[in-house]
């Protein structure tokens, strides 16, 4: 029944790979994908969170309701696959595979729109904005599930390190909240022979990398998980100048809330502190990006029992450390994150790579899951 969307799903996929488009920018998409929607007969809202499209498709009599989500947009890459239908705009490429997850939630409208066989109402949900600008946040803003209620919102991702036909998903956290930091030390700056007369920011820095490394080992119990990672310094130009400023700046990954808070807390502590003992000064800017990936535990239960009926299913055994904006709707709406394996037997090239594309061969299975959980979730009678 789903077999014969694919031929075209496939050429649609590729024809939205060769015109890849960034966060908020996602027009073309977006507009390709309203147009089908209409064509199907469902009802359509455009500009929602910026680009974001939603159709809504109502079937019977009950009010149950259930939310279907696929990303939209492009990353800031230059992809080098050397396909047929590669990236036609230079540094932008669909790296994230986005295109596909955009092909299977059309693809799912498309055979719930004909097939029917469900009492209640699919919103689809075409995000904009995946990639660090937060397009779902923005959706929610604008009062996504007050617009188009939503028993339950599901969210597919393709996931390279799982098999083609494996379906995973975990109760409770799936990926991690992701925040960053830069804090700059500031000194006064002057000569090297001198060092009697001019506070020190580099050892100020040396000082903060060590003790911001305390923290996770010192401050978070060890049955919690979660990573400071710094990745920049930046100071100084000559041999023979202490430079009046040094900046340090990273990335912190968690998946509780109260652990979130602890190391935040510590950090600044530590960088006042540094900053003191040195005779510095220190600012700290610490954001707060996306929040963990938290599923719900009853429809992570929901989303396997979907996934059983239609490929091999799995519990998976642990969070991912990347982080997902899918997480504020999950904030606002009870509902799962589902990896969708998608490595062929000689193997997968990571997601954010120039050589990645999306495995068209489980773009069926990808419909079928989505089908499945709305079928499951507003079965008849
Ligand atoms: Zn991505
Ligand atoms: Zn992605």
């Amino acid at each position: 029944m789903i077999d014969d969307l694919l031929e075209p799903l496939i050429a649609f996929r590729r024809d939205i790979h060769a015109h890849p488009e960034l966060g908020f920018c996602e027009h073309r998409t977006a507009g390709r994908i309203a147009e089908q929607l209409r064509a199907l007969g469902l009802e359509v809202h455009e500009g929602i969170g910026g680009t974001g499209v939603v159709g809504v498709l109502k079937n019977g009599t009950s009010t149950r309701s259930i939310g279907l989500r696929a990303d939209m947009d492009a990353l800031p890459i230059h992809e080098q696959t050397n396909l047929p239908y590669a990236s036609k705009t230079h540094g932008s490429f669909h790296g994230c595979g986005h295109d596909g997850h955009v092909a299977m939630l059309l693809g799912a409208a498309q055979h719930l729109a004909r097939s029917r066989n469900f009492d209640g109402t699919v919103n689809f949900f075409f995000q904009p904005a995946e990639e660090g600008l937060g397009g779902a946040r923005e959706m929610v803003k604008e009062g996504l599930f007050e617009r188009f209620p939503c028993e339950r919102v599901f969210g597919l991702h393709n996931w390279p390190d799982l098999p083609a036909g494996t379906i995973a998903t975990r109760p409770g956290p799936i990926m991690a909240a992701a925040d960053r930091f830069e804090i700059s030390l500031e000194g006064r700056g002057g000569h090297a022979a001198i060092p009697q007369d001019t506070p020190d920011a580099i050892l100020a820095a040396a000082s903060l990398v060590t003790q911001l490394n305390s923290i996770v080992a010192r401050r978070i119990a060890p049955t919690a998980s979660a990573v400071l990672s710094i990745t920049q310094i930046h100071g100084g130009h000559t041999h023979n100048v202490i430079p009046a400023e040094v900046s340090v700046s990273g990335t912190v990954r968690t998946f509780d809330a109260a652990v979130r808070d602890v190391i935040e807390d510590a950090l600044r502590k530590i960088a006042a502190g540094v900053a003191m003992a040195h005779d510095v000064t220190a600012h700290v800017d610490y954001q707060r990006c996306y929040p963990a990936t938290i599923n719900d535990a009853q429809a992570a239960q929901e989303a396997l029992e979907a996934a059983r009926t239609v490929g091999n299913a799995q519990i998976a055994p642990e969070p991912a450390f990347t982080s997902e904006d899918f997480a504020f709707m999950l904030q606002a709406c009870q509902g799962a994150y589902i990896w969708l394996g998608q490595a062929k037997a000689e193997g997968s090239v990571p997601l954010h790579n120039p050589h990645y594309d999306f495995n068209d061969d489980v773009l069926g299975l990808g419909i079928r899951l989505h089908v499945a959980l709305a079928e499951r979730h507003l079965a008849k009678g």
